[in-house]
């Protein structure tokens, strides 16, 4: 049998993980973070994304720790309706939740917290305390800004993307109840800053507000109370939904994120290293398909490992059944990305802010 190591436990490392167990095959997974420190805000998943969840955890448990919901809503700033659309089964759940699921099928014993993993120049992976691990596979989910990807493929172009999210959870039952299930986004009308606001249950609201960074200047040192400031003053004529939002929320675990793309997406494989999920192919977050690439990453390389005799052989089909999708991603992600900076008379008739094939 071979021994497989896995880097990162975000969501990628730990789907593959689930899918690993599914199929008995053994594995170890390595996370740089503390148990605890794994929360972080909320994820969009479309249909198939819960279908591939559904393979790997119980529906029943997803369903109860996230929203369905009903409609799409699209507003000026000011809070007037420009459109709408039914959504077809897109679902919100915190990334906390989801984390605690997928952990849930995973034995304690096959877990390592707090350690951050290198790659060697002999095509190693070391533990901080410099002991190689003993592993025949080494699957990378270390995230969009992976090192033991920058390590491996070292002319690799990775740049910001123009756009920058303040992510947020709010605990407000009031507020919570006027939202109902509906997805709402204001927009700024010369372009360039929303505000998203999704419920998660029946007293926690996640928002996020993307601006165009080359407008709108927050430094990663902002500190809370700065931050709150800034926000305020920034959607304070906004419709009273969203500056209530913002005066109400506390900033202590606001996480501001700089978004980051590849010029050009690099192999997903070298040697007996292969990358999944973000490490593998960041994809912006205007897209929503960061969750569900990865959970068809995991399902399609524990396949191919699974029917190849040869990791090379699994790996190439790996690559070559994902990369093409990926792709489309990109170049959606982009379009969204230079609709956002457009003033909103000049956006498509397309008006969900998702990614689809
Ligand atoms: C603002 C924002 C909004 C988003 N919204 C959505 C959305 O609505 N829907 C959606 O589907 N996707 C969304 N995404 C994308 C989504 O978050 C990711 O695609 C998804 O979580 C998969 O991440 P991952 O597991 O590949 O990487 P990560 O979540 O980055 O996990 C990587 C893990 O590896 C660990 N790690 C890093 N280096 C090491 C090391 N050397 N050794 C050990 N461990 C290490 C990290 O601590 C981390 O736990 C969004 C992203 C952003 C930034």
């Amino acid at each position: 049998m071979k021994k497989i190591a896995v880097v990162g436990a975000g969501i990628s490392g730990l789907s593959m993980a689930n899918y690993l167990e599914k199929h008995n095959i053994d594995y170890h997974i390595y996370e740089r973070r503390k148990k605890e420190d794994l929360a972080g805000h909320g994820f969009l998943l479309p249909q198939e994304g819960i279908e591939y969840l559904s393979q790997i955890i119980d529906p029943k448990l997803l369903f109860n720790h996230g929203n369905f919901l009903k409609k799409y809503i699209q507003y000026s700033h000011k809070g007037k309706i420009l459109a709408e659309k039914d959504l077809n089964d897109v679902f919100v759940i915190s990334r906390h939740a989801l984390i605690n699921i997928l952990t849930q099928n995973i034995s304690p014993d096959k877990i390592t917290y707090e350690k951050t993993l290198t790659y060697d120049e002999k095509g190693k992976l070391q533990l901080p305390d410099g002991t190689d691990i003993d592993s025949d596979i080494a699957i990378i989910s270390d995230g969009s800004r992976s090192r033991i990807r920058r390590e491996i493929f070292k002319n690799e172009k990775l740049r910001l993307v123009r756009e920058n999210e303040i992510v947020n959870i709010i605990q407000n039952e009031k507020i919570a109840a006027c939202i109902e299930n509906n997805f709402m986004k204001f927009h700024l009308e010369e372009g360039g800053l929303t505000f998203g606001i999704l419920k998660l249950s029946a007293d926690s609201i996640l928002w996020y507000s993307q601006f165009d960074s080359e407008k709108y200047k927050i430094s990663e040192e902002c500190s809370i109370g700065s931050l709150k400031k800034y926000m305020t003053e920034l959607f304070k004529d906004w419709s009273p939904l969203v500056s209530s939002i913002i005066k109400e929320s506390s900033y202590k675990n606001a996480h501001l994120w700089q978004v980051y793309e590849l010029e050009e997406l690099n192999p997903f494989y070298q040697d007996n290293v292969v990358f999944i999920g973000d490490a593998a192919h960041p994809l912006i977050p205007f897209t929503s398909q960061g969750v569900t690439s990865a959970l068809k990453d995991s399902f399609t390389l524990t396949k191919h490992l699974i029917e190849e005799e040869n990791t090379g052989e699994a790996f190439q089909k790996y690559e070559a059944e994902r990369k093409p999708e990926i792709e489309v991603h990109i170049a959606n992600g982009r379009a969204l990305l230079n609709q956002f900076l457009l003033p909103l008379d000049q956006h498509s008739k397309n008006i969900l802010p998702i990614s689809y094939k």
